[in-house]
């Protein structure tokens, strides 16, 4: 076959196909040493390359030959960045054969390290930065854009994983995670567009660095924030009519804020609550699989009451309300605790976001006492605190439940409240764990248990899939519960009996596309859809998912 030639779009300038060593070094089209001998002929790359033709399979192994001589994580994200760069295809190949390899390199954890380091490992912009001094001319910068976008992630780099304000470094996130969109999902790279809105930084070491690529400026805040914010919206709305915009890791104070602006006029999303949500309420449902239990007799815990935990709280009030408890009781069943203790009704100062989960309770000072008074039968670590889950707290919660359940869902690993290997050896081998780091087979007695990441890799590219491909006008939490209802059914009883809350990585794709069925299939009952309903809704579906190949 031929190079393909990038579709000309009302937003693109036009492309006349590349050829030569323009070809070469546009990370769309190139196929490196993988050019036939014709396409040398016709495409005027003649002399440009060696002569040995090789198969996509061949530059793949050497690809994973060459990462795995690399002495760490950071310089293999490195090197994928750069093939990421130079052929996109090959780069989506080697994700999408080997995501249990490649994901924890292009994403969470190693992601969290590249962003720390973003200023010295920086080579080539991917997406678009656009900076408070933008200000005014927002749609001017968008223009420039030459693909058509139908999914920004966009980042303003003030909370980054569990590691606080990285200002312009945040935008390792927004690439990684729009890498995991095409490479889990299959949608299509040109639609994806990653936007690093940088209002400044109040990270004083970050402000101080001779390598900082941001603004030197303290955050923009208060209404000039939300100003520009809206701006930002209105314009890329304009740009790239009907797109999908998901926030990613805006600090508390302006995730809800914003998530609850704009959720019931245009459609976004805010996956460090929603999508974190959906993933942790079916880990879930998979763990009351093994225990039999009910998720309305559950008592939950939080150790954080932030993005992740209020969100997950708040998704699983929903599900409890769908087995027959009535608003008041469900929420009654979710506790949080965060840096001050307990959440209850007489603390003063509490934010807006935590007041739904304030209960009528004397105070309690820590997790420990927290667990042992309100005997829970699971407990949610997402405070990204490390370590949290100390000896104490797993066997207490091992006391108390014959299958205490335990989710350490912090990241990156150096946050997690524990190990996999923590958490079965402080239970006995009994906990139902699910982790946000990626961790290793854990022997345990005579049993191996594969403990599997709770994370929102198996919900977000599905959702963005799903909402594409129905061009649904809002994201909406009962697609987040059919995402989640969706994602444990496709567990499978091997899985669970090997102690798998999830189902395992590589069949990302097929669980993507299920999730995206069934997220159309509540856009078309709803009436949120732009296009017409499909007859068979997963052909329609499968149609859409970019699969790379030359
Ligand atoms: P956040 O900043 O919104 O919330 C953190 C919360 O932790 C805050 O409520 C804070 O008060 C609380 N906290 C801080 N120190 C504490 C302490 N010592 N004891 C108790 N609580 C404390 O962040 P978030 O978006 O909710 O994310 C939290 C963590 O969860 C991060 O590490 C993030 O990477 C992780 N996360 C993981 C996944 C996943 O897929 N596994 C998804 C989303 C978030």
């Amino acid at each position: 076959m031929i190079a393909p030639v990038r579709a000309t779009t009302p937003n693109s300038q036009a492309p006349d196909s590349p050829r030569g060593l323009a070809l070469l070094r546009d990370p769309l089209l190139n196929k490196g040493t993988a050019f036939t001998e014709a396409e040398r002929d016709v495409l005027g790359l003649r002399g440009f390359l060696p002569a040995h033709v090789l198969s996509m399979e061949e530059q793949v192994a050497r690809v994973l030959t060459n990462l795995r001589s690399l002495p760490n994580d950071l310089e293999k994200y490195i090197a994928l960045n750069s093939l990421h760069d130079r052929n996109e295809e090959l780069f989506f190949r080697v994700v999408c054969d080997n995501i249990d390899e490649i994901q924890p390199l292009i994403y969470t954890p190693t992601v969290g390290l590249a962003c720390q380091r973003y200023g010295l490992i920086f080579q080539r912009p991917r997406g678009m930065f656009i900076s408070a001094t933008d200000k005014g001319r927002i749609a001017e910068l968008l223009g420039n854009w030459p693909y058509p976008a139908k999914l920004i992630v966009v980042t303003d780099g003030e909370r980054i994983l569990g590691l606080g304000d990285l200002g312009a470094h945040g935008m390792g996130i927004p690439v990684g995670k729009l890498s995991l969109y095409s490479a889990c999902a299959g949608v299509h790279p040109e639609h994806c567009l990653p936007i690093m809105l940088d209002v400044g930084t109040n990270n004083q070491d970050l402000l101080n660095d001779r390598y900082y690529i941001g603004l030197r400026q303290k955050r923009l805040s208060g209404a000039a924030y939300d100003e520009f914010i809206d701006e930002f919206i209105t314009a890329a709305r304009a740009a790239f009519p009907g797109v999908l915009i998901q926030f990613e890791d805006f600090a508390n104070h302006s995730a809800f804020r914003l998530l609850h602006k704009y959720r019931d006029d245009i459609p976004v999303f805010n996956d460090d609550i929603q999508g974190t949500a959906a993933v942790a309420l079916a880990g879930l449902f998979s763990a009351l699989r093994v225990n039999g239990g009910k998720l309305a007799d559950q008592r939950v815990l939080f150790l954080g009451a932030g993005e992740a935990a209020t969100g997950i709280a708040d998704l699983i009030v929903s599900a409890m309300m769908a087995e027959g408890l009535s608003e008041p009781e469900a929420i009654k069943r979710n506790w949080l605790v965060d840096s001050r203790g307990l959440v209850v009704k007489d603390r003063a100062g509490l934010t807006e976001h935590k007041m739904r989960y304030a209960h009528d309770h004397a105070a309690v000072e820590d997790f420990l006492t927290a667990i042992r008074t309100l005997k829970p039968t699971a407990i949610i670590g997402v405070a990204a605190v490390g370590g949290a889950f100390t000896p104490e707290v797993l066997q207490a919660m091992a006391e108390i439940n014959h299958r205490p359940i335990v989710f350490a869902l912090s990241n990156p690993t150096s946050k997690a409240e524990c190990s996999a290997e923590e958490a079965y050896r402080h239970t006995d081998g009994r906990a139902l764990f699910a982790c946000g780091s990626p961790y290793d087979p854990v022997k345990f007695d005579d049993k191996t248990f594969v403990p599997r990441q709770g994370n929102n890799s198996y919900i977000f590219p599905g959702v963005g899939l799903g909402a594409i491909a129905s061009g649904t006008k809002l994201v909406t939490d009962e697609m987040f519960m059919a995402a989640a209802h969706t994602l444990a059914y496709l567990v499978t009883q091997e899985d669970i009996e090997q102690g798998s809350l999830y189902p395992s990585l590589p069949r990302i794709r097929e669980v993507s596309a299920h999730i995206a069925a069934a997220v159309a299939d509540v856009a078309y009952r709803r009436g949120l859809a732009t296009t017409a309903r499909p007859n068979d809704m997963m052909a329609y579906i499968e149609q859409q998912m970019y699969d790379p190949h030359y």
